[in-house]
């Protein structure tokens, strides 16, 4: 690599002033450079240069701040780092990767400007895909056209659909994180949430003012665009927060989760937004996270409360395989929660190798990254689907989508399923009674 071995950070003069660049300059010297990261890396797995694992990477960015470097190396191979965080799963030192390659993004984009090209694509993704109601509207109208556009951007082109759910009032409440793109893509994954704790006496509420949770300005080096969707959550929230009248914010993308849970690290330099984002983080759960919790301390509990909701415990689900989103296992930090609930559901989960590697979509990786993302994308298929399972699960939607154009069976969100599952088991109660 030709980069220093050395731990010290020399930081050049120009990158003194960068608010930053101290907590970079930690994560730099916790990293003792064992390269245990490497075996656990998709990108060191497919490419094999170690410019493409944690390990490069971190040399590269302490190059970019000791000013050894004009920023251009060091970008291409962040750009191609998937923020997966496989590797800090991995790494025996705690590093905090992902923090640290989220400033050098920053970094980079603040002092090294991209091609034009780049900037537009970057840009049109931002203004397109993180704000919901321009989303929303660019949804309907697609849907208008449908008919008419090629089979494989229809396949991405959800059908409409009308809105069913009615939720009773419960003195429990729950507050929903909607998102971007989900509730134009995927309405029914959280209508399916929201009848789940209904059932178990919870009311899901939703706050039309909360938008894009800002994972994706982050993931694309926007602090400043993504800080604006955070601070604007938070507002949405607070009333409910002060008042205590929600006892969590759900989310139901693990991707959001992960965003959402790290809001009091993201505005702790802010007087006006640290106390209030730290509380927003403290609540934040999961939908798995917090039906596990909902449902019970062990598996036969588990059981016993989905057959109070409805659910046949003498039915056979058959085989699923379960696609554990990184986000989920590598930034929430939660491997079985949902795996659990499942196989208190009475499904089969196919053994799926390789689960710790990343499926390819990663936010926008999927879109400016083809050709490592379809490479991915087959190799997890290629695992997940190697038990002959009937269905693929997920807990992200964009990993969802992203496997769904490939899979040789549907891949449907595990809350969706779990919700169907219940409602087929009632039917069939009430043709048998
Ligand atoms: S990031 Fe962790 S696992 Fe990788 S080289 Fe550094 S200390 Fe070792
Ligand atoms: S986040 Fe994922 S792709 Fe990026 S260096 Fe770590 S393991 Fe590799």
């Amino acid at each position: 690599m030709g980069q220093s071995l050395s731990m010290e950070t020399r930081i050049a003069d120009r990158f003194k002033s960068f608010v930053a660049v101290q907590d970079m300059e930690n994560v730099l010297r916790s990293c003792v450079h064992c390269g245990f990261c490497l075996a656990t890396c998709p990108t060191y797995q497919i490419l094999g240069d170690e410019r493409d694992s944690p390990r490069g990477r971190i040399y590269l960015i302490k190059a970019l701040i000791e000013g050894k470097s004009d920023g251009e190396e060091t970008r291409f191979h962040l750009d191609r780092c998937l923020t997966c965080r496989s590797c800090e799963t991995t790494c025996p030192s705690g590093v905090q990767y992902g923090r640290l390659l989220g400033e050098a993004r920053q970094l980079l984009e603040d002092q090294v400007p991209r091609p034009w090209f780049q900037r537009l694509v970057r840009f049109g993704l931002k203004q397109g895909l993180s704000y919901p109601a321009r989303f929303s509207l660019m949804m309907t109208l697609a849907q208008w056209i449908r008919p008419l556009l090629p089979k494989n951007l229809q396949q991405r082109v959800p059908q409409r659909t009308k809105k069913s759910i009615s939720i009773a009032q419960h003195s429990r409440r729950v507050m929903f994180l909607a998102g971007c793109v989900q509730p134009a893509l995927r309405p029914g994954i959280q209508e399916a949430a929201m009848r789940l704790l209904d059932g178990l006496g919870i009311s899901g509420m939703v706050s039309r003012q909360a938008g894009c949770c800002g994972a994706l300005n982050h993931h694309l080096g926007d602090e400043a665009a993504a800080l604006v969707q955070i601070r604007a959550n938070i507002d949405a929230w607070w009333p409910a927060i002060e008042a205590g009248t929600i006892e969590a914010v759900i989310t139901t993308a693990s991707a959001c989760g992960v965003e959402v849970r790290d809001y009091g690290h993201v505005l702790r330099r802010d007087q006006h937004y640290a106390e209030k984002a730290r509380r927003v983080s403290a609540l934040v759960s999961d939908i798995g996270e917090f039906l596990a919790r909902e449902l019970g301390q062990n598996e036969d509990e588990q059981r016993l409360a989905l057959h109070s909701l409805g659910m046949d415990l003498s039915a056979s689900r058959g085989k699923v395989a379960f696609q554990i989103p990184c986000t989920m296992q590598h930034g929430l930090r939660s491997q079985d929660t949902v795996q659990g609930i499942l196989r208190a559901s009475g499904a089969e989960l196919s053994f799926v190798d390789e689960a710790h590697l990343c499926c390819g979509s990663a936010g926008t990786y999927s879109i400016l990254q083809p050709t490592l993302s379809n490479a991915l994308r087959t190799r997890k298929l290629m695992h997940l689907q190697a038990g002959e399972p009937s269905v693929i699960l997920s807990a992200n939607l964009g990993c969802q989508m992203h496997l769904e154009q490939e899979a040789e069976v549907p891949v449907v969100h595990w809350v969706e399923w779990l919700d169907q599952q219940i409602m087929l088991d009632r039917q069939q109660q009430a043709i048998r009674a």
